[in-house]
């Protein structure tokens, strides 16, 4: 039988050679997901997998993105360890959980009461200590903390919604994907200076849509 720590470091090493050869180059972005299991992010059938480089699916019908998207959308945001965040879509809590090893403060918002319950009981089994969890419609974004450093949707929308636009500070960066839900969405970035705002494609992609309202569990 091969020795089971032999054949963990051997899966990260997998993994992060993995998010490399998909463009996630970005040295702090790395040591964030290399720091940050997936594996408590995924349960039952499929946490098996949690390190394939795939999207898996999770509680509510919703996904866990694929890591090297995380990555590469980490990596857009261009995080400095002063910045607040806000993240629509907390989803597992994945993605929020590698933010908070780049940002001071992250707010992570979802439509889905449970999953924002479970996603806060894995935070505070992982001592992240810098990540409120929010049930609520993420389309307004989050007026009593705003202005935001940055801000990752991680739902598709057909336009980066008004207020979260609104909510970004000067010199900010938000990423998402805009795009019909079933159809090719784009990835870009929205970079916001005293001259308006700044758009860029970065590339082709598939996330669930953002939706109106909270979810059904509430
Ligand atoms: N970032 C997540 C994956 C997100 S999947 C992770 O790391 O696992 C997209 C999530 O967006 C889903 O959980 C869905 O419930 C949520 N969502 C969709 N529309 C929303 C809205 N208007 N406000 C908040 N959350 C929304």
């Amino acid at each position: 039988m091969s020795d089971p720590a032999t054949s963990d470091a051997e899966r990260k090493m997998q993994f992060l050679y993995a998010l490399r050869s998909k463009g996630v180059t970005d040295n702090r972005v790395l040591s964030a997901m290399e720091a940050v299991d997936r594996g408590p992010f995924i349960k039952g059938l499929f946490s098996e997998r949690a390190y394939e480089d795939m999207p898996l699916p999770i509680a509510c019908g919703q996904t866990i993105s694929q890591p090297s998207v995380v990555g590469l959308m980490t990596q857009a945001l261009e995080i400095s360890p002063r910045d607040k965040v806000l993240e629509i879509g907390t989803g597992s809590g994945y993605q929020a959980a590698i933010l908070s090893k780049l940002a001071r403060r992250v707010y992570t918002i979802d439509r889905h009461r449970r999953l924002v319950q479970e996603a806060r009981s894995i935070f505070d089994a992982l001592d992240m200590h810098n990540i409120t969890a929010i049930t609520a419609d993420g389309s307004f974004g989050l007026s009593e903390q705003a202005p935001f450093d940055r801000i990752i949707v991680t739902a598709a929308a057909e336009d980066p919604p008004g207020p979260l636009l609104a909510q970004l500070k000067e010199g900010g960066i938000m990423v998402l994907p805009v795009g019909q839900s079933d159809a090719v969405q784009h990835l870009i970035r929205v970079r916001k200076s005293a001259d308006g705002l700044e758009y860029d494609e970065l590339r082709s992609v598939r996330f669930v849509p953002l939706l109106e309202g909270l979810g059904k569990d509430g």
